[in-house]
């Protein structure tokens, strides 16, 4: 192996301390404890899983939790009122849906009934607008982890091509957008793209976000590349095929261990900015209202 590792497990892990920290510091100052709240539909024992270690994190931060499990047959419009509750309950600062929701809900739907000062997970129209507009709010939590890991490793971003493989609105489109951002040159590559390995081939970054197992080949890649595999498949497996990467990559992250952590940090972080925000918000607002009646 010639690459050097990209680890997300230590950054993720000073990311969660600093969030706790501003956690404690919230609390002391005016007693309120950032909280995030967690939807579950269905018994898919992964999301399920997903759901527990964000809750676990959560507390060793500080962060409080609330579980909402609902059943698999939830509709629409019950999922919909469960969200709207949470929206509008000032003890939650962060609401969290766990993806994927069973088949009979629209998910965009659901997605929308949370409140965007609580869209800690970057998932509703108003974040990924926000983000694409260069304007403050919250990011999708993979994207920005994915962001955060170039970052801290010193990966060159202006000017530098960027290929991302894949397009869900979670991760691939708003990896690339953030890519931009940081003005380097982006490439979407999807399930229609014509000569992916060629086109990955002339990447200075690969960003790998398509959900099948080693996908990606040593093969594919220009030597020196730094590669982010953000997939996830059974038997901790990315979507890049690591051993071949590795030996080609200049800097490639491990699976697990490389993105993962770093979105549960993030995720952690934006419920903290929230609390602060929304806390802020509701003082100014009595404030206001005190300078009112004297
Ligand atoms: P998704 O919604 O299924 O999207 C997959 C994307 O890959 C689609 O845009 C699809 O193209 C593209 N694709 C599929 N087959 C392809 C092919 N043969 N060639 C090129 N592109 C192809 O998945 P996702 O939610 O973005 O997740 C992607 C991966 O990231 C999964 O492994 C998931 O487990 C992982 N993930 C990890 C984290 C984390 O915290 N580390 C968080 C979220 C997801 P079309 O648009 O044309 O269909």
């Amino acid at each position: 192996m010639s690459a050097k590792l990209m680890v997300g497990t230590e950054l993720a892990a000073e990311m969660v301390a600093r969030a706790g920290e501003r956690a404690k510091k919230l609390v002391e100052e005016t007693g309120v404890q950032p909280c995030l709240a967690t939807v579950l539909v269905g018994d898919d024992p992964a999301s399920a899983t997903y759901v527990r270690m964000k809750q676990n994190r959560s507390k060793k931060a500080g962060i409080g939790s609330r579980s909402v499990v609902l059943p698999a047959a939830t509709t629409t419009e019950e999922l919909v009122a469960e969200i709207e509750k949470l929206s509008a309950d000032p003890a939650v600062h962060g609401i969290l849906l766990q993806h994927p929701v069973p088949a009979q809900i629209d998910e965009r739907a659901a997605f929308e009934a949370i409140a965007p000062g609580k869209d800690v997970d970057g998932v509703t129209m108003h974040g990924f607008a926000a983000m694409a507009f260069g304007e403050p709010g919250f990011v999708s939590c993979t994207p920005g982890g994915i962001l955060r890991l170039l970052q801290a490793y010193d990966v060159p971003l202006e000017g530098a091509h960027a290929v991302v493989i894949g397009r869900s609105p979670i991760l691939g489109k708003p990896a690339g957008m953030l890519l931009l951002a940081s003005n380097a040159t982006v490439t979407y590559t999807h399930s229609k793209t014509r000569d992916l390995a060629d086109i990955v081939r002339t990447a200075d970054i690969v960003v790998a976000a398509v959900g099948r197992a080693n996908f990606v080949r040593g093969d594919w890649l220009k030597p020196g590349a730094v590669v982010i595999d953000a997939g996830y498949n059974e038997g901790n497996v990315g979507d890049v095929h690591f051993e071949e990467a590795a030996e080609v990559a200049g800097l490639i992250t491990p699976v697990p261990g490389g993105v993962g952590p770093m979105t549960i940090a993030l995720l952690l972080e934006q419920t903290v900015e929230a609390a602060e925000a929304l806390t802020r918000a509701v003082s100014e607002t009595v404030a206001h209202q005190l300078d009112h009646l004297s």
